[in-house]
């Protein structure tokens, strides 16, 4: 077996799988291991027959990427006939206990990982709804994958609440470097019926309707690009949009030509998650 991307850095072939997947490629697949293992671990439990389990990719807690099986298979990873024929899976090495975190260097390689699969098979943009139906019932575009979850296919935390949480954000870092735009990813299709849940609402120090989860990803997005707070230092990621936050906002807003009002609204969340 060749790897499909040069990221590999562990090929480990699985005797578990059924061959060729029967749809074309429209989902991704992200979940958690349960443990804090090399993606070469990994590989060697999928690599037993007895074990009847895999996944096309691993990434390890030290970013190493393993690949089991081709692109083209079909894992056995998300209980679900239907999504692992359409999806390639991702497992990712976890903690052990809630909310199964993973390490940075973990989090890292996949979004390398998703941005080079993405290029690879011609997708221009990851597309996250935060419900199965939304996510099911979407009809993907040619050059979109729909992000879908163990959870939703079988009694399990998989990917773990750390990583489910952070779903929006890996959509919006993996497609602003495909070059996709904030809003289709954001409300893609969605049936009329249906809410895309990913609405991002209007931030700000004072008053607004402060998510605390979206706080957070404003946070990380922030830090990510190196905005700092105003004590000079690395943003603290408390889902409070305190008065650090506050200044690196304004930071970012003055820096890309926008209002200076530490008000966090559509436009500067389409410049913070790389609209055009
Ligand atoms: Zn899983």
């Amino acid at each position: 077996m060749i790897a499909d991307s040069k990221l590999v850095t562990d090929v480990i072939p699985s005797p578990n799988h059924s061959g060729k997947r029967i749809y074309p490629l429209t989902r991704i697949s992200i979940h958690c291991v349960v443990g804090q293992c090399y993606a070469s671990t990994l590989g060697e439990l999928f690599a037993d027959a007895g074990y009847e389990a895999s996944s096309n990719y691993g990434v390890g807690f030290d970013g190493s990427i393993g690949q089991y099986l081709p692109e083209s298979y079909r894992s056995w990873c998300t209980s679900s006939y239907d999504n692992d024929n359409r999806a390639i899976t991702i497992e990712v090495a976890s903690d052990t206990v809630e909310p199964y975190k993973v390490t940075k260097k973990a989090y890292d390689a996949l979004i390398r990982l998703l941005v080079d699969i993405c290029r690879r098979n011609g997708k221009k943009k990851l597309v996250w709804f935060g419900s199965k139906s939304a996510a099911l019932s979407y009809a993907p575009k040619d050059d979109e994958l729909v992000m879908t979850v163990h959870r939703w296919f079988a009694n399990k935390a998989c990917p773990g609440d750390y990583l489910y949480g952070l779903h929006p954000q890996i959509m919006a870092q993996v497609n602003r470097q495909l070059g996709g735009t904030f809003e289709a990813a954001s409300t893609a299709g969605a049936k009329k019926t249906e809410t895309a849940v990913l609405t991002f609402n209007f931030l700000a120090r004072s008053g607004y309707n402060n998510v605390p989860a979206q706080v957070k990803m404003l946070q990380r997005l922030l830090r990510d690009i190196r905005y700092r707070g105003r004590d000079g230092k690395e943003l603290t990621i408390n889902s409070r949009f305190d008065a650090n936050t506050d200044y690196a906002v304004r930071a970012f807003q003055k820096k890309n030509g926008l209002t200076v009002d530490g008000v966090v609204g559509p436009a500067t969340w389409k410049k913070l998650t790389g609209a055009k």
